[in-house]
């Protein structure tokens, strides 16, 4: 028979086990603070976990990854025209203009937000995405092994396309939009960041042939 608790007991329980926890470390890499409440992470951390899907997440600036947007620009602009493109921006348009089904009342408030500011287009979206992906592709260390935060990241990456004036959208919508971008566009990023990475190394290997040395042979001159 399990014992019965009173409600007294079980709060006193709960304060304890909250206290305990409290005093001891941050589970972040090298943070040496002190956990906040039941949690894992101190409060700097859990912010970091809220907003990027894990403790040692970071926000990653667009600015990090200007070179791979140009590799992206300029494949996707000369493969406008290929259907799968063409399906990738029907889509982004369609999400744009809240034609694509989205449960989530966060989602669709920011995807509004995103529309009404006048600035994102379904390109700017699908370039910042690829660039993006690409970039952690090349940068596998940059965000912690954990698929959510990848999820975070496309998530962010198309959030701030507008100002949203600091406001942090909650990380359930970041999830909902990074989860709904990925099921969607994932496939088509995957396939534009192999394609990329493809002709970045044939021209490395181009270029590289320069550099081979000539076999050493006797000159037929006096
Ligand atoms: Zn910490």
């Amino acid at each position: 028979m399990p014992r019965k608790y009173t409600r007294t007991q079980l709060r006193q329980h709960r304060l304890t086990h909250t206290f305990q926890n409290e005093q001891r470390e941050c589970a972040a890499s090298g943070c040496t603070k002190r956990r906040r409440g039941m949690g894992s992470y101190c409060s700097t951390h859990a912010g970091h976990r809220d907003r990027y899907g894990h403790g040692d997440a970071s926000y990653i600036r667009p600015t990090e990854y200007t070179y791979e947007r140009k590799l992206v620009t300029e494949f996707l602009t000369r493969n406008v025209d290929h259907p799968a493109t063409q399906a990738a921006l029907s889509w982004t348009r369609r999400l744009l203009s809240n034609a694509v089904r989205i449960d989530h009342d966060g989602v669709r408030r920011e995807i509004q937000r995103l529309e009404q500011s006048g600035k994102v287009t379904p390109k700017m979206i699908l370039v910042d995405l690829a660039a993006l992906w690409l970039y952690l592709h090349w940068q596998p260390r940059r965000l912690p092994d954990d698929p959510q935060c990848l999820t975070f990241a496309l998530a962010v990456c198309v959030l701030r396309l507008a100002p949203s004036y600091g406001r942090h959208q909650g990380s359930v919508t970041r999830r909902e939009l990074g989860k709904c971008l990925q099921i969607s566009l994932g496939p088509f990023l995957l396939n534009v960041v192999k394609a990329v990475e493809t002709e970045v190394n044939q021209l490395r290997e181009e270029r590289n042939a320069f550099h081979l040395p000539f076999p050493v042979g006797r000159l037929a001159v006096n």
